[in-house]
């Protein structure tokens, strides 16, 4: 035999992209203030739809997703580098680890300052603000005392998950659109960061905010 020995190549699968990259691309989109250009463009142009078209319909509504559409969660996402730690104390920030539920009990998630401006300029004009969030009852308390210390009250319902709920966000939140439909509602405007807050229909436009850092099914 002359030459080296020959390996044949090995079929493989293409690999995954390397998290801990990942991981770096996501925070950097963060950092740079991208992210916050992003999701400020979005919520201006929502703004301006429903400015414009909240004359033309019968009792307007726009329906908000709370978690990084309402409410950062950055601080914690930041603690855990982007790594999801559901459960467990968060008592060190900024730094972690940070249990998803003891944070979301600590009700310390900054309010989004163009979603803000978003509300209240739609109550200004008689526009009913809803909340349809995946967030369990069980942090009801929790979440309303958080709203209200950022600033935000008067909505006309937060729905919230029923505990022991798990079927996916799209289900659960689909149907409750209709209902406010049903209560004579027109939807101008559906906001969330996740294709599940805004499949389904039920609202005149729909705003997909950006979330490199999560995946809601
Ligand atoms: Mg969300």
């Amino acid at each position: 035999m002359t030459g080296g020995a020959f390996v044949p190549p090995i079929a493989q699968a293409e690999a995954p992209p390397n998290v801990d990259i990942a991981v770096q691309a996501a925070q950097a989109y963060h950092d740079t203030g991208a992210y916050q250009h992003d999701f400020d463009a979005i919520v201006q142009r929502a703004q301006q739809d429903v400015e414009r078209e909240r004359l033309y319909v019968k009792n307007p509504a726009i329906v908000l997703d709370i978690d990084e559409t309402t409410l950062s969660n950055w601080p914690a996402m930041k603690a855990n580098h982007l790594g999801y730690v559901s459960e467990g104390a968060c008592d060190h920030l900024p730094k972690g680890p940070c249990g998803e539920d003891a944070w979301e009990e600590r009700a310390e998630a900054p309010a989004f300052a163009e979603t803000q401006a978003l509300i209240k300029q739609a109550q200004a004009h008689n526009v009913a603000v809803f909340f349809v969030t995946g967030r369990s009852e069980k942090f009801r308390r929790a979440t309303e005392e958080n709203l209200h210390k950022e600033g935000i009250s008067g909505w006309k319902h937060l729905y919230m998950r029923a505990i022991g709920d798990h079927q996916p966000a799209a289900a659960y939140k689909t149907p409750l659109r209709a209902e406010i439909e049903q209560q004579g509602y027109t939807i101008l405007a559906n906001l969330g960061d996740q294709e599940s807050d805004l499949n389904g229909g039920h609202a005149l436009h729909r705003y997909r905010l950006p979330n490199p850092y999560y995946y809601i099914p």
